[in-house]
């Protein structure tokens, strides 16, 4: 961290503010002094110094961040990649492509369990499936709760695929203690009390970036739910709002590698709400693979027309059957060739 002082900044409270800054914090701090002003140097852990706190005292003139501040999921301070593996075996992170499939809501018994059926076949080795949905009408389908988990355990029996499905508050936890993989929606990235939550339990948890947040805002949001000492945390791009109207959100396809340089943790792409349109999933998914994603998550209905939310970017079985075909056949290839 850098802090240029004023030029009337005292004697005293240089002093006064350098010993403060070494008794309050595990940092070293060098002093340049010169002729107009004088520039301070932080070296060590300044993750959490607040920066807004040094911008206001009257003294300093700037200050600047040359570290990331966060230090859990940064890659500097741990260099391989994390690998996430579930208790039956499967791994996110390892270098192969994790397929998540499954329709947006969990409606009935038959949608899921097919549904379910027809994904495993396809070589997906998780089954997504909102039971909690959050939804901008609360008019429309607000998921079958309790009931959907329920359903998602039914599907997981038959399939054997793991499940992966949103909470939306803290308050839910004791249902979701047999959910394999807890997501967190774009709307709650930074619902910051259940980040805490979600850090006090030892389970993957993915979370999704956040419709307007930045990549920092996300590895920071990350950084909440390793701190309470959950490691397991896979990221999620699914687009960003942009002034494109054409699509429900823009695939930054960009956060991917630098998700991926910035960070340790495993990055996954949502083709489907990132784009909002069936047709677009299949160059995105293969865009996200080029890119460097350690997997996807689809979304897959039996009849995406009688859909009771998010149809249109549903693909049915059959095209699903399609893109994962060409997702993993563009994987081995690419990863092949190193
Ligand atoms: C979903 O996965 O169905 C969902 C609501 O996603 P997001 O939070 O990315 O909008
Ligand atoms: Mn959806």
């Amino acid at each position: 961290m850098i802090i240029v002082l004023k030029p009337n900044c005292t004697v005293e409270q240089l002093n006064h503010f350098t010993e403060g800054l070494k008794h309050d914090y595990d940092v070293k701090v060098n002093t340049w002094v010169g002729t107009q002003s004088t520039v301070l140097g932080l070296i060590g852990d300044t993750s959490a110094i607040d920066i807004d706190y040094i911008a206001a005292q009257d003294f300093v003139e700037s200050v600047k961040r040359v570290q990331e501040p966060y230090k859990k999921a940064n890659r500097k301070f741990h260099p391989d990649n994390t690998v996430i593996t579930l208790p039956g075996g499967q791994k996110i992170g390892d270098g192969s492509l994790s397929i998540m499939a499954g329709p947006c809501s969990v409606e009935t018994e038959e949608q899921i369990c097919e549904v379910a059926a027809r994904v495993k076949a396809a070589g997906a080795q998780f089954l997504r499936g909102g039971a909690f949905k959050p939804r901008t009408s609360p008019y429309a389908f607000q998921g079958l709760k309790a009931d959907g988990l329920e359903l998602l355990r039914e599907a997981r029996k038959k399939t054997g695929l793991p499940i992966v499905t949103e909470i939306m508050s803290a308050a839910h936890l004791p249902l979701f203690e047999d959910v394999d993989i807890i997501q967190v929606g774009a709307r709650n990235m930074q619902n910051f009390e259940l980040l805490k939550e979600l850090g006090k339990i030892r389970k993957p948890i993915l979370l999704k970036r956040g419709l307007s947040s930045t990549i920092e805002e996300l590895l920071m949001s990350a950084e909440y739910i390793m701190a309470g000492g959950n490691d397991q945390v896979i990221l999620c791009e699914r687009g960003i709002r942009t002034y494109e109207t054409y699509t429900r959100n823009t695939l930054d396809i960009s956060a991917v590698p630098i998700l991926k340089r910035l960070s340790h943790l495993p990055v996954i792409v949502d083709p489907s709400h990132a784009s909002g349109i069936a047709w677009l999933v299949e160059p995105l998914a293969m865009a996200a693979v080029a890119a460097g994603a350690d997997g996807l998550i689809i979304e897959v209905h039996n009849n995406p027309a009688k859909a009771l939310s998010d149809g249109a970017q549903s693909l049915t079985p059959d095209q699903f059957d399609h893109v994962a075909k060409r997702v993993f056949t563009a994987a081995k290839l690419l990863r092949t060739e190193g």
